[in-house]
């Protein structure tokens, strides 16, 4: 029998979803391992109610997204949290640096008070989550190594050291080296440092190492004459729930 895999879609953009569907290349020998029962991005079926592995992108930012991601984390053995919104709550935390009522008059107007809305959360702020899958969007080859992973009975790996680790493995020269601000001495990697690849600076998309104030790297901001406290103010465009960047 093969794992029962669905996705669900919260608060975001579903742009995490989209990257599953480019997984082109792949795609069929994935289904080869797994049985997809409910995508609403790619299938108007919905083959079972019960699940193996569920796949929960965006966050949670109503009443009622509570209430459906409790339901779903009954429904499922394994819970998946797949992108930065489902992760760390990703740029749809934004809104909880100002006051709750103000947004909701600015986004809706007079009827601001019929409109359901909560202070954003990750998916792992109101149930058990099992994995993350980090990034926005997450990567192809993350999604890939996850699902071969839990397809084979076997626990994903899961990066847990700075985008710098892999930026230097690329032999990119350092952002820093042209004034900019990069976040990849603090973030976790998994990204194959695709920005600084392409000259930009890591903004923080896949959120804080574990343990990033004993991390070696604060050297490298040591000798341009920042401290880490210097970057963690940059976490709060991805990363805004995060006791750092309060
Ligand atoms: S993490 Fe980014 S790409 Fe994924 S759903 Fe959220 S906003 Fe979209
Ligand atoms: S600070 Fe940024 S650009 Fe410099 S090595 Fe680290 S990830 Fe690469
Ligand atoms: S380099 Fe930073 S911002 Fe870019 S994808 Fe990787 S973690 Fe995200």
């Amino acid at each position: 029998m093969k794992p029962k895999v669905a996705f669900f879609s919260f608060t975001s953009c579903e742009g995490c979803q989209l990257m599953f569907l480019n997984l082109e290349d792949e795609l069929l020998d994935l289904l080869g391992l797994v049985e997809i029962v409910k995508f609403r991005e790619a299938m108007k079926e919905v083959l079972a109610d019960e699940y193996d592995i569920a796949f929960i992108e965006g966050s949670i930012t109503t009443h009622s997204d509570i209430e459906r991601v409790k339901e779903i984390r009954k429904r499922t053995k394994i819970l998946i949290a797949f992108g930065a919104c489902a992760t760390i709550g990703g740029i749809n935390a934004i809104k909880n640096f100002q006051p709750l009522e103000d947004v909701r008059k600015y986004v809706y107007g007079e009827d601001w008070e019929k409109i359901d809305t909560v202070p954003t959360m990750s998916v792992g702020e109101v149930v058990d989550v099992d994995y993350d899958i980090h990034g926005c969007p997450v990567s192809k080859s993350e999604i890939l190594d996850v699902v071969t992973s839990l397809a084979l009975g076997k626990k994903p790996r899961q990066p847990d050291y700075p985008v710098c680790v892999e930026c230097k493995l690329a032999e990119n020269v350092c952002v820093y080296d042209k004034g900019l601000v990069c976040l990849g001495p603090v973030t976790r990697a998994g990204c194959g440092a695709i920005c600084p690849t392409y000259g930009n600076k890591c903004i923080g998309c896949r959120g804080l190492i574990s343990d990033p104030n004993v991390n070696a790297e604060k050297d490298l901001l040591a000798e341009r004459g920042l401290t880490v406290d210097d970057i963690l103010k940059e976490f709060r465009m991805f990363d805004g729930l995060s006791e750092v960047a309060k």
